[in-house]
């Protein structure tokens, strides 16, 4: 008998005691300091609880159980939704002092009718028999104009005619403008971007030219919500705006946001994706934005009305009362995630959309694929990547981002770490400690 390989233990933020969680066995504990030393020097001596919770393991079998979890995961991965995101353009009326997607762009290119009807034929023979969704991604993909939105409305006619939902991602400014297209279509879900109140969203989240877009896109969100149409609140957090989150959050309450059944949000952190961000000091690493929002969420509770982080899997186990499976992978790329654009080019994912070097292949003018790479992507998890294999954090880590890992070693099957221990310090310690 052994320690299990999947013991994730550490102690818990702001308390004497500790956790373990082992996502094989589909166990979690809060433990003591000795019990927690214990299992982390085990010497042979058998504490039959924890042998009952997996927690001590017959190395045969705890190796018999994983090979098993892995199948099962392959299995229910094939029967997941796919997200398919679809890029109109990669211009944009906004000049976000974060953007990544700069110096993308293919002027010499329009999107087209003929393209669309190409995209729909595509993902239909490609991805048949799945079930799937478009999200429109851009650029902006709600421009202003009369053409862009005649090209708007085809697509979620087509969608419809597919019987597929849309998800739109803007940043909000013309969403007013946008409703009755809208209404055409089956909408999952607009997700939009205020990076804070008035003041310091102006500030970085601004039109070309400099004018302030706050106003505009609240008015939007109103009306978007007025109309039935579910609204995915995103923030683009950095050290700059960090202290936004509590004003954000009142202000999303005050409005009557957070009450609504459609209404729902999400955190970004903005980092370094692509090519250099002109003020590399202002970005978080993951655990140090989730370490000051552990701060924020003790010294402001109003926080968790307007959202409630995950620390890793913390906020699923203290919701469910149970454990997410486990995750051999974590990146969607060429699995349950694509990427098209308006040039025609096939992407792994939003990640990697319009990158030159990433193209994955084509659907326009004609199908054309890049086999050997995307079997690259298609193969990568936790037992492809070296360093993840030995890994005690595997199965809530899942490896990562293919891109990021890729930005950061030159290759897709390299792991891009998450900071899994120190997450379920904060998040076992918010979620738990509180109750
Ligand atoms: S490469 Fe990264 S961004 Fe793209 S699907 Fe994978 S995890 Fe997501
Ligand atoms: S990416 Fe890093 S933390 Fe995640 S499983 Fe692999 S080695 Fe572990």
């Amino acid at each position: 008998m052994q320690a299990s390989k999947y013991n994730i233990i550490s102690k818990v933020k702001d308390s004497e005691n500790y956790f373990i969680v082992n996502l094989l066995s589909q166990e979690a504990d809060i433990i003591t300091k000795e019990e927690s030393e214990e299992l982390l020097k085990f010497n042979g001596s058998i504490n039959k609880d924890f042998v009952k919770r997996g927690y001590i393991v017959d190395p045969e079998d705890e190796s018999r159980a994983f090979k098993q979890r892995y199948l099962e995961f392959i299995d229910a991965r094939d029967t997941d939704e796919i997200q398919l995101f679809f890029v109109p353009t990669y211009a944009c009326n906004f000049a976000c002092s974060y953007c990544y997607q700069d110096e993308y762009g293919a002027k010499h290119k329009k999107l087209s009718y003929e393209l669309l009807e190409a995209f729909f034929t595509y993902i239909n023979q490609r991805f048949a028999g799945r079930k799937k969704y478009i999200t429109v991604f851009g650029g902006e993909p709600l421009l202003n104009s009369p053409e862009h939105k005649k090209y708007i409305e085809t697509l979620l006619l087509k969608a419809n005619a597919n019987e597929l939902d849309v998800a739109i991602v803007t940043n909000g400014y013309h969403l007013k403008e946008y409703i009755p297209i809208l209404k055409k279509g089956r909408i999952r879900e607009v997700q939009v971007t205020l990076d804070g109140t008035a003041r310091v969203h102006n500030s970085r989240r601004m039109l070309r030219g400099g004018k302030s877009t706050f106003e505009q896109i609240v008015e939007g969100i109103d009306e978007t919500l007025a109309n039935n149409i579910a609204v995915n609140l995103r923030m683009v957090i950095d050290k700059e705006n960090i202290d936004e989150l509590p004003k954000l959050a009142n202000f999303a309450i005050e409005k009557g946001w957070t009450s609504s059944s459609l209404f729902k949000t999400q955190l970004g952190r903005n980092y370094e994706l692509h090519h250099c961000q002109s003020e590399g000091s202002r970005l978080y690493s993951r655990i140090d934005m989730y370490k000051d929002i552990y701060e924020l969420l003790k010294e402001h509770p109003h926080i968790k009305q307007f959202h409630k982080p995950a620390f890793s899997i913390s906020k699923f186990l203290f919701e469910e009362g149970s454990l997410p499976d486990p995750l051999y992978d974590s990146c969607p790329g060429t699995k349950t995630e694509w990427a098209f654009d308006y040039t025609g080019r096939i992407f792994a994912c939003t990640a990697t959309v319009g990158k030159a070097g990433e193209e994955l292949g084509t659907f326009f003018p004609e199908v054309s694929h890049h086999e050997d790479i995307i079997l690259e992507w298609e193969e990568r998890d936790v037992l492809s990547i070296d360093k993840c294999r030995g890994c005690a954090l595997q199965l809530a880590c899942g490896g990562g981002c293919a891109s990021v890992a890729k930005n950061k070693y030159g290759a897709v099957n390299e792991p891009d770490c998450r900071p899994i221990r120190e997450l379920l310090e904060l998040g076992i310690g918010h979620y738990f400690n509180a109750t």
